[in-house]
């Protein structure tokens, strides 16, 4: 029987019924759609132990002895069954059931088998709820070889008697067949040239491996095919629209990029920065349309390669626009633009929310007869009554605060689409945006400016406010400035508006206990909430050092550069994500003093919040904190994948930990697409049949370019 046509209702142990609840949860049809639900862990039951083996909770053992007592203590909520059990060396221990009493039949002096995981109650080992397996034959304690597989099953499954261990009897149900072997999915010359185990082999022994070794050869057939077949997706459509994207050719280095270059830039590039100005200008001469994503911490000077690219988009004849994700930011690119090209003939001119009617009636027209070279704004940029006479570049900085749609919107400001220059200091680790960004060439500054003192970063707990205090006197009196932050979601709904609505508050008293607690300082304090006026103000006083304690919340996240500003405050620090504190502590370590981050939290931990708070105390490096990220939270939660979710499902491989794997797998797309850019040839036919059957999201990125 072909596996692949078997439908569930006849594998043996399923049935009419339980084809339905499996059709229903897991959304499948076949036998082989049964295989392919691969075990999410497994147990090793070829080894005996001992109850005097017993050292931690982590590992699962299985023990053999017999129960010597059986009670039920307690009644009604509190009601348990405990059992003593005693292994071959005479040792014994504890065995507790709280729930299922009922079905519990246990009988004393009979050998059995114990399986479970020990756990430490009352300064001793116990087991809760293990599994008890009669020993009837000799057999059984010689038969169980090797590692056991566990499967994920729902509720509903649990409810319809599909659990672990049915679905373990069900697929085991199915190696008789498979055995026989079934076509496999990927060409014979594939799987020979990459050193793969062949499908029937991978598919038995994910299940029901002889060994370690033999699993993990399995595993990395069904992870590379997997991530296979997703690269060369990616890839596929990356190499078409290439060779449709007609880019502007932008040949010339002329007098703007070099009167700057040579007479007004106050500092040398590093070497970073001139190398991915290189390889911008490379994609501004080849005639194809450019999309790039440029990474770099905060701090390493994005915004001057941006400029320098504008530059040379001006020298030959072409409109630039700055789009940045808040207005605050936005102004301080106009005025760090206008300021660096004081004294050159370059138009630079902003456009925002705030953009009086007055000056937009004389702005627009300017654009549109192309009098204005560099436009610097923010969302009012999308607008359809912003009309460029030639737009040839835009650049977008801290890309995760934009929409695909908004992008693409951009896009289509011209007949033929602009060079695009995304920024971003939140670094996407490069696992994830070879998936997720496929399609874009990926530039990284990972070189910071020369003179940069490392932040030092430090976690207390709250219970050491009053130290913490005196070290913000310190500073102040040293002349430095003080940011602290606390964290504000701003949600509509109704079950956020309540904890809105409370860390408004701590963000209020935190306020004005620093007030209190500094009455001889001027403090700034800004938040969404507040009118966007008001909280321009603050920004600049703080930012003209006019006030020393700027109190906010992450409004400040993004770019704000305030050079003097040397100590960063986190308050409630465990309510941030890793990229978020890294970010905030970018705001401080933009001069030449010595900078602090601090991170306050509570006593009590979580152990995901000590291992994040652990991580930004341990490195400096946002590469290192994206993948860390990355391992903690998994690629669906990650800044820029949020909005879009990921655009293919994966079932076996991780992005978080198949890196390498990942990087065989596009270089082996990538040298087929070479050779067979349409996968025409035949030994390609089912590599072209398998590309068909991958399950793309419903997102549509040919938008983006
Ligand atoms: P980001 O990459 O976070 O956007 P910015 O572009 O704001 O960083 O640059 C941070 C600071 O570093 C700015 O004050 C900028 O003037 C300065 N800077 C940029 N490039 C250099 C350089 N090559 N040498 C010295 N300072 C630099
Ligand atoms: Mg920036």
């Amino acid at each position: 029987m072909d596996l692949r046509y078997k439908e569930l209702k006849y594998c043996k142990g399923v049935g009419p019924k339980r084809a339905e609840i499996l059709r229903k949860e897991l959304h499948i049809d076949t036998a082989l759609d049964l295989l392919y639900l691969f075990p999410y862990k497994y147990i090793d039951r070829s080894h005996f132990s001992y109850i005097r083996d017993i050292s931690s909770e982590d590992e699962y053992m299985q023990i053999v002895g017999i129960v010597v007592d059986v009670q039920t203590v307690g009644t009604g909520k509190t009601k348990r069954m405990t059992a003593e059990f005693a292994d071959r060396n005479g040792d014994t221990i504890e065995l507790v059931w709280f729930k299922g009493l009922q079905y519990l039949k246990i009988e004393t002096g009979v050998p059995y088998i114990l399986f479970g995981k020990p756990s430490f109650f009352n300064h001793t080992f116990n087991f809760a709820h293990p599994d008890l397996e009669k020993i009837v034959s000799q057999e059984q304690l010689q038969t169980r070889c090797g590692l056991e597989p566990h499967y994920n099953t729902s509720e509903k499954m649990k409810s319809g008697a599909l659990n672990d261990k049915a679905m373990r009897t069900i697929i085991q149900g199915l190696m008789p067949d498979l055995k026989e072997g079934i076509p496999d999915t990927l060409p014979d010359w594939f799987i020979e040239e990459n050193h793969l185990l062949p499908l029937t082999d991978s598919l038995i022994n994910i299940h029901f491996p002889a060994n370690g070794r033999i699993l993990q050869k399995a595993k990395e057939r069904l992870k590379f095919e997997e991530l296979f077949f997703i690269q060369l997706q990616i890839l596929k459509q990356a190499k078409r629209q290439q060779m449709q994207s007609v880019g502007f050719r932008m040949p010339i280095v002329g007098r703007n990029f070099n009167n700057f270059y040579y007479n007004y830039l106050p500092f040398q590039l590093t070497g970073a920065q001139m190398r991915v100005v290189k390889e911008i200008r490379a994609d501004f001469v080849s005639g194809k349309q450019m999309n790039r994503l440029l990474q770099g911490d905060v701090g390493s000077g994005k915004t001057l390669v941006a400029l320098l690219c504008s530059l040379l988009a001006v020298d030959n004849g072409f409109q630039t626009c700055i789009m940045a994700p808040t207005e605050i930011l936005a102004n301080q690119h106009f005025l760090t633009v206008t300021q660096m090209l004081r004294g050159m003939s370059v138009n630079v001119r902003l456009l925002t929310g705030s953009t009086k009617q007055k000056e937009r009636r004389e702005l627009l027209p300017a654009l549109q007869k192309g009098e204005i070279d560099i436009l610097i704004g923010t969302h009012a940029l999308i607008e359809d009554n912003v009309v460029f006479a030639n737009l040839g570049l835009v650049v977008v900085d801290e890309q995760h605060r934009f929409g695909v749609a908004q992008r693409a919107k951009l896009w289509a400001k011209n007949l033929q689409p602009p060079h695009i220059l995304v920024m971003t200091a939140t670094p996407i680790p490069r696992t994830l945006a070879m998936t997720v960004y496929g399609d874009l060439s990926v530039s990284v500054i990972d070189e910071l400016p020369p003179g940069r003192k490392p932040v030092r970063t430090l976690h207390y707990n709250i219970q050491r406010r009053q130290q913490i205090d005196n070290f913000i006197e310190q500073q102040v009196e040293k002349g430095r400035q003080v940011y602290v932050v606390f964290p504000l979601i701003e949600k509509r709904d109704k079950k956020n508006k309540e904890e809105e609505q409370k860390q408004l508050a701590d963000l209020v008293s935190g306020y004005e206990r620093i007030c209190h607690r500094f009455p001889e300082y001027n403090i700034s304090m800004v938040h969404g909430k507040m009118n966007p006026k008001e909280k321009d103000l603050h920004m600049r006083l703080f930012a003209e050092g006019k006030t020393q304690i700027l109190v906010a919340t992450t409004v400040i996240e993004v770019g704000v550069n305030v050079p003097n500003a040397s100590v960063m405050i986190v308050e409630n620090a465990d309510r941030f994500g890793l990229s978020q504190l890294h970010q905030l502590r970018g705001r401080v370590g933009r001069g030449a003093d010595q900078s602090y981050c601090i991170l306050l939290t509570d006593f009590a931990l979580s152990k995901d919040t000590r291992k994040r708070m652990d991580i930004m105390v341990a490195t400096n490096d946002g590469f290192r904190i994206a993948e860390a990220d990355l391992q903690l939270r998994g690629p669906g939660d990650l800044e820029g994948t949020q909005q879009s979710g990921l655009p293919f499902e994966m079932h076996i491989a991780s992005l978080a930990t198949d890196g390498q794997l990942l990087e065989k797998a596009r270089r082996v797309a990538q040298t087929i697409l070479e050779e067979d850019p349409e996968l025409a040839l035949p030994k390609n036919s089912l590599l072209q049949t398998g590309l068909s059957k991958l399950k793309n999201s419903t997102t549509d990125w040919s938008e983006i370019s």
